[in-house]
């Protein structure tokens, strides 16, 4: 038995030096990406829950890796986040997510995911206000995804970017509400223009109960907030209806569209303007 045990550990060292050997060669396969411009940018259309009209569209980061092709955000992004380079990866994003919104003849919005990482850093904003000065896009076209986390550290640097950047006319929306730790006093610190419902609750609508209830509770929050309540993760005409009735302004998923690459040409030129 006491073999058995020292052969466990000699498997889970492997391991870890697998799993350390790995992430190295993924941080250094991601510095090679950045300098190639294998990074690119997906968008998927955000609409309004009633008319369909477009409201905006989310930036969404995606790697053409040279051997492995596309990965998903969530295959990266962690160690990303874990060696810094997600600051330059982050700029790289909100680079090409203005220049793309800034040419569009619809004054649809543009929605770029911004990690906790990066609004750590006190030269954030500045980095974001020179894009917009660069690009052309005007502040009230961009809108930045936050989640709760970010707002859950003991330094103020975050909450004082966010107020900087929404005096700007930035518009700021909390990401994946409900997963995380939410600290209601940290959250009023800050006017949020937008609460995004996380997909796993849209995907319960059905079958849960509680869910129903959970999303009725964000959306009057919201409103009482003055602030819009936009579904992620909307897949069927069903759930489009439920969130229809409990009062959901926005909502983004499937049933409009999935990420793509490009913009349809009809929208981008502005000869349609809804879904
Ligand atoms: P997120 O911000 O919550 O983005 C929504 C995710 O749900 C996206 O996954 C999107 O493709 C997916 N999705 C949208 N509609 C549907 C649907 O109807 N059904 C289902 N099953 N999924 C749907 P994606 O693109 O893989 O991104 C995953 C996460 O990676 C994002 O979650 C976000 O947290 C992060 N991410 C993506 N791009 C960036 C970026 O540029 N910077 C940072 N920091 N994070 C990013
Ligand atoms: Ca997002
Ligand atoms: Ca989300
Ligand atoms: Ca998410």
């Amino acid at each position: 038995a006491k073999n058995e045990g020292a052969g466990k550990i000699k498997v889970f060292r492997q391991w870890m030096l697998d799993k350390l050997q790995e992430s190295r060669t993924l941080e250094h396969d991601m510095a090679v990406a950045l300098v190639n411009k294998e990074f690119v940018v997906y968008y998927q259309p955000i609409v309004d829950s009633f008319s369909r009209e477009i409201y905006s569209y989310e930036a969404l980061i995606r790697w053409i890796h040279p051997l492995k092709g596309l990965l998903s955000p969530d295959s990266f992004i962690p160690v990303a986040e874990k060696t810094g380079m997600i600051n330059e990866m982050g700029k790289s994003v909100l680079e090409m997510a203005c220049r793309e919104a800034a040419c569009w003849a619809v004054p649809a919005k543009i929605s770029v995911n911004v990690s906790p990482v990066q609004l750590s850093s006190k030269a954030f904003a500045g980095i974001v206000l020179s894009i917009l000065k660069e690009t052309g896009l005007p502040a009230d076209r961009l809108e930045l995804e936050v989640t709760e986390s970010s707002l859950f550290t003991e330094s103020n640097t975050p909450i004082n970017t966010l107020n900087k950047l929404r005096e700007w006319g930035v518009k700021i929306s909390i990401d994946d509400f409900g997963t995380g730790y939410s600290s209601l006093s940290r959250m009023s610190k800050i006017a949020f223009d937008k609460i995004k419902i996380d997909k796993s609750f849209v995907s319960s609508i059905s079958t849960q109960e509680d869910t129903l209830n959970i999303i009725k509770l964000i959306t009057g929050m919201a409103k009482s907030l003055n602030m819009k309540a936009v579904a992620e993760g909307v897949e069927t005409q069903e759930q489009l209806e439920s969130l229809q009735a409990l009062g959901c302004d926005l909502a983004q998923g499937y049933l409009f569209g999935k990420p793509q690459p490009y913009i349809d040409r009809k929208i981008r030129y502005g000869e349609i303007t809804s879904i």
